[in-house]
């Protein structure tokens, strides 16, 4: 693995961390009022599920600022930030060069919904730092992309149907809207034959019926499912990493089986790069692992912070967008304000072969390494899984302490401790270090990060681990 002494060359001083050590006692009171004055006018206070009281107890954080790797409360407590707004934030809050961008490109326009000069160099990046992108479409979100990715699978197959795997997350739409996180375990069947959960209420049994689903990690059953569809399968639709269920890395060759068997019953292999996209290495996932897709989606790292997605791929496929023969529109397609953020983002990334790859991998293997032993040395079962910069701890439940891997999304829900690990997020609140409190997702580093702050989260995890 990586050097772990690379200092984090890209980041002058002022865009470090300045994460002081948590005051004590720790006040919250300014986020209590703002919660009760939240919810006269927001449902549940919050803008999203995952932000209200399903997971933050008794009340949400109210954030006001973010500098460096700090993330800075209403009552003024500082936290070393570990989610990253979902690891969209590669370079950390505020980075001066991502600011002086942003504010550059504000000054000439925010918006010409036209063509533009920024886009086509973006694009011209993207293609350079990730094998098989040959062309690109703008859109704004993960969601957005990936309900373009699968509208163009279809379009350009003429099939409808399309395989999911149970525990992927591809964002909000109705089609992907299917066992994303089923609870509990006792409704999902076997795995020989899953039985859909709609993750919401208002969807048409159309979304749901097209949809087929299949356990993650084992190439087998999916061939299984290719042949009980013969010749209806538009694409394969998969996380490479499975980072919606803690962190589950694929099995060895797996993901070379799903390029096997769409090249063999053909379908298309879609990639959903939207977590792993300009974060596992300058050509995310794919160039990780050695796998190329036919269609890939971003989002998260690849926006830098901002609102910006794509849909890439192969041309023959991707011309199938053109003159709406599959439709994708949007007014803020290819903001050339938030674009010219992106284009000093990818430089950044793109910057001495990837450099910054080798400094996160390198943090995160310092992390992991002590993370482990923290979880030894305090006497809790658990596990802690990654795949590079992106990890995530993983209680295990009383009496499945012999469990030595989490390997899909029905080992996590048979083994994982979801409500220690909202416990133990709490606790690390307390301790100045702010993570998703929700055991099904993950942290995950940034450029930004140093040595110190990584034994600054271990310090953390050994307290939190005592308190719960
Ligand atoms: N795809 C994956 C793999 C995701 O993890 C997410 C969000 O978590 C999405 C798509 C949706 O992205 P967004 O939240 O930007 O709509």
């Amino acid at each position: 693995m990586a050097d772990t002494t690379i200092p984090p060359i890209l980041v002058p001083a002022e865009g470090r961390t300045k994460a002081p050590a948590p005051t004590a006692p720790r006040s919250t009171a300014r986020s209590k009022e703002l919660y009760e004055r939240a919810s006269r006018v927001l449902v549940e206070g919050v803008s999203s599920p995952s932000r209200g009281t399903a997971n933050y107890r008794p009340y949400p954080l109210f954030m006001a600022r973010g500098q460096g790797g700090a993330l800075i409360d209403a009552d003024s407590n500082h936290y070393l930030d570990i989610m990253l707004a979902y690891g969209a934030l590669i370079h950390g809050h505020a980075h001066p060069r991502l600011v002086a961008a942003l504010q550059a490109a504000a000054e000439r326009g925010a918006l010409f919904a036209t063509a533009n000069e920024t886009e086509v160099e973006v694009a011209e990046r993207i293609r350079a730092m990730v094998p098989g992108v040959e062309r690109v479409r703008f859109a704004n979100t993960g969601t957005e992309a990936s309900m373009g990715a699968l509208r163009l699978a279809r379009g350009y197959t003429g099939k409808r149907k399309f395989i999911k795997f149970e525990g992927h997350y591809h964002g909000w739409s109705d089609a992907f809207s299917v066992s994303s996180n089923p609870l509990p375990l006792a409704a999902v069947g076997h795995r020989n034959d899953p039985i859909p959960v709609p993750d919401s209420s208002g969807l048409t049994r159309g979304a749901l019926d097209d949809t087929i689903l299949v356990p993650w990690n084992d190439a087998d059953r999916v061939e299984r499912a290719l042949k009980r569809h013969p010749g209806q399968v538009a694409a394969i639709v998969t996380e490479p990493v499975m980072a919606n269920m803690g962190v589950i890395p694929p099995a060895p060759g797996y993901l070379a089986a799903l390029r096997e068997l769409a090249d063999r019953y053909e379908t298309l292999l879609y990639i959903d790069e939207t977590v792993t996209g300009f974060r596992l290495a300058r050509g995310g996932a794919q160039e990780r692992f050695g796998v190329q897709a036919d269609i890939v989606t971003f989002g998260k790292a690849f926006g830098a912070g901002f609102p910006v997605a794509a849909i890439a791929g192969r041309a023959e496929i991707m011309e199938t967008l053109r003159w709406g023969g599959v439709l994708h529109y949007g007014t803020q397609n290819a903001n050339p304000t938030l674009l010219a953020v992106v284009r000093e983002s990818l430089a950044m990334l793109d910057a001495d072969g990837g450099a910054a790859y080798r400094h996160m991998d390198a943090l995160a293997e310092r992390l992991v390494a002590g993370l482990r032993a923290a979880l030894a040395e305090v006497g809790v079962p658990g596990l802690v899984q990654n795949v590079g910069p992106m990890l995530q701890v993983m209680f295990l439940l009383p009496n499945h302490e012999s469990v030595d891997a989490i390997r899909d999304f029905r080992d996590f829900s048979a083994h994982v401790d979801r409500e220690r690990f909202n416990r133990f997020a709490h606790a690390m609140f307390a301790q100045g270090v702010y993570l998703s409190p929700s055991a099904a997702l993950h942290s995950v580093l940034a450029t930004i990060h140093t040595e110190q702050d990584m034994d600054r989260v271990i310090g953390a995890v050994r307290e939190a681990l005592r308190a719960v």
